[in-house]
């Protein structure tokens, strides 16, 4: 091994001070979206410049370097990702990453451009999708999110035709679209479709939550159980808690304001210009951009003492992450949003 190389091994080493390892890495490739959801985007957004953007190189060295690292998941989200150009392709460049231990790449999108790219997405070695969803009443989705129902459902059957597998992610807010839980449940249940509710989190633009506006998972159940004989089932690794619906359908709630999974959190997050984030709901994240501009530029000797810095910045970083939401959740609200962090 060189003098500066870092070691590449199966042991995790992407671990944070309360014994959790890191196996899924989110990256946003863009902060801009073509909708505006109430819950996400602020009225006025102010985009990131173009140029300010990660290049697809400077990510593919990153997502390499985690991967070697222990990251097994990658998902990319934005913004809208699908709206970043040259996404497919990047698709297809994490492939190489496999070999490397790469178990899984997924996107998550508001599927309005799915029905286009469905199946170039299955091409480039897609394995899934997260589609968001908030309402099947398309007076309702307009009001959400300030487009068109049609389109998104034309994407939803698209990812059927090709054979992407997805699931449907539906954030619902008081007054606004909780009487979607029965439509939603009833609708997914007939086409089998795999539907997770999220209760709101205090990440939209302009930072309208209160805990009142949230829809709980209590509240979730309660309109459910007089239609469906509901069963808890053990939770998975993973954030949704999942219920078992007339002993066959599996419905998923991600609690996090009322069941915080964050004591098994397994995520990290990078912004699309480059901060990387070790909590959705961290104050600080941490520039490393210029670390893999360095990386780009240099010669291998060089390039290895670029990855050598980037390392040390980042595994500190990591190491401090926050217990979770309710230790930081009273800190003083901070600018990044969901649309720029990737949810
Ligand atoms: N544009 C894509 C989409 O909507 O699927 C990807 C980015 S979006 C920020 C990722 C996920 O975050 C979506 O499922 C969205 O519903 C969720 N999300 C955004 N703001 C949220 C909030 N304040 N609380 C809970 N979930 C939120
Ligand atoms: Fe765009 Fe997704 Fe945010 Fe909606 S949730 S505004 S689709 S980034």
């Amino acid at each position: 091994m060189m003098k500066h190389e870092i070691q590449e091994t199966a042991i995790p080493i992407l671990q944070d001070q309360y014994g959790r390892i890191k196996r899924k890495l989110r990256i946003s490739v863009t902060d801009r979206c073509n909708f505006k959801c109430i819950y996400c985007m602020p009225e006025h957004p102010e985009w990131m410049k173009k140029q300010d953007l990660l290049s697809f190189e400077a990510l593919l060295v990153f997502c390499r370097y985690m991967v070697g690292q222990g990251i097994e998941n990658i998902r990319i989200t934005g913004g809208e990702p699908l709206m970043r150009q040259g996404v497919v392709h990047f698709i297809g460049d994490l492939q190489r990453l496999r070999a490397l231990g790469l178990k899984r790449i997924s996107i998550t999108t508001n599927a309005h451009y799915l029905a286009k790219y469905a199946e170039q997405l299955k091409q480039a070695g897609l394995d899934d999708l997260n589609i968001s969803l908030d309402s099947l009443d398309s007076m309702q989705f307009k009001q959400l999110t300030k487009k068109e129902l049609a389109p998104v459902l034309d994407g939803i059957e698209a990812a059927k035709k090709v054979g992407l597998p997805f699931k449907i992610n539906c954030v619902l807010i008081k007054g606004q679209n909780d009487d979607q839980i029965i439509p939603m449940v009833k609708w997914a249940k007939q086409h089998n479709i795999p539907l997770r509710f999220i209760e709101f989190m205090p990440l939209d633009g302009d930072q309208h939550w209160t805990d009142q506006a949230v829809v709980s998972e209590a509240e979730i159940l309660e309109q459910l159980q007089p239609l469906y004989d509901i069963q808890l089932l053990q939770q998975q690794h993973e954030p949704a808690r999942l219920y078992q619906l007339d002993g066959h359908y599996h419905l998923g709630i991600i609690s996090t304001i009322t069941h915080s999974f964050c004591g098994d959190c397994d995520r990290i997050r990078l912004t699309a210009q480059g901060e990387l984030y070790n909590c959705l709901f961290a104050q600080q994240g941490l520039n490393i951009k210029p670390y893999l501009l360095q990386v780009i530029k240099q010669n291998t000797e060089l390039k290895q003492q670029a990855l050598l810095q980037l390392d040390q910045q980042i595994k500190p970083y990591i190491w401090h992450k926050a217990k979770g939401y309710h230790a930081i959740q009273h800190q003083q609200a901070r600018k990044i949003s969901m649309h720029m962090l990737g949810g």
